[in-house]
């Protein structure tokens, strides 16, 4: 009994001598394969092999200091907040008298972490924060096997002092201009001289 009008016919064909002996689709095949030698080919050899990235490429946040060696971030949580993944988790605490060359203001990030798994690396928290202090890198995050290696803390998100990472070129025009203005600066270069105590 024919219940619907969506089967087919399975052809039912008789094969030819040739289709018998598979030997021209083997033929054929070798030839399309062969025709791939000489084609460009679609991969590269990472990690000897670098694919060109663009300034805008989006990876592994990075928490800035400032030009004396500070931290930005004074944990007002805006980031966490933006952030549509709910990745960013922080927790506050105060700075204490001799810790103005560690921390900007009175209040900083006491732990901070990111959970590079749930990242979707849409850049929210690098716009929503007022202090300049997160920012998207063309970093790429590490490969790892554990999920808990994943939530990176300041260990891994705070800049190093002596190694600061330059932002500026994938910052739109916009807001480049916008950072020119004195007191928005985020990305002076530390020279190694205006650090107070270290
Ligand atoms: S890049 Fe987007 S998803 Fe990732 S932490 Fe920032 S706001 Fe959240
Ligand atoms: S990174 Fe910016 S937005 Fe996030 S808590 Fe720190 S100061 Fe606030």
């Amino acid at each position: 009994m024919k219940l619907t009008n969506r089967s087919k016919v399975v052809s039912n064909k008789v094969m030819s001598t040739s289709e018998k002996i598979y030997l021209p689709e083997i033929i054929k095949g070798m030839l399309i394969t062969g025709s791939h030698l000489f084609k460009r080919r679609a991969t590269v050899k990472y990690p000897d092999e670098l694919r060109p990235m663009a300034p805008v490429y989006r990876g592994q946040h990075v928490l800035k200091r400032d030009e004396n060696g500070a931290e930005r971030c004074t944990s007002c949580g805006m980031c966490a907040v933006a952030c549509p993944a709910e990745a960013i988790t922080m927790e506050s605490g105060e700075r204490k008298k001799g810790e103005e060359h560690l921390y900007r203001e009175e209040k900083y990030a006491r732990i901070y972490e990111i959970n590079m798994l749930r990242c979707i690396f849409c850049g929210l928290c690098e716009e929503a924060c007022p202090k300049e202090a997160i920012f998207l890198t063309d970093r790429l995050v590490d490969v790892e096997f554990e999920r808990e290696d994943f939530i990176y803390g300041k260990d891994k998100l705070v800049e190093k002092i002596d190694k600061r990472i330059d932002v500026t070129k994938r910052q739109t025009i916009e807001v480049a201009e916008f950072k020119k203005i004195p007191g928005t600066k985020h990305n002076t270069l530390w020279n190694g001289k205006k650090i107070k105590g270290h």
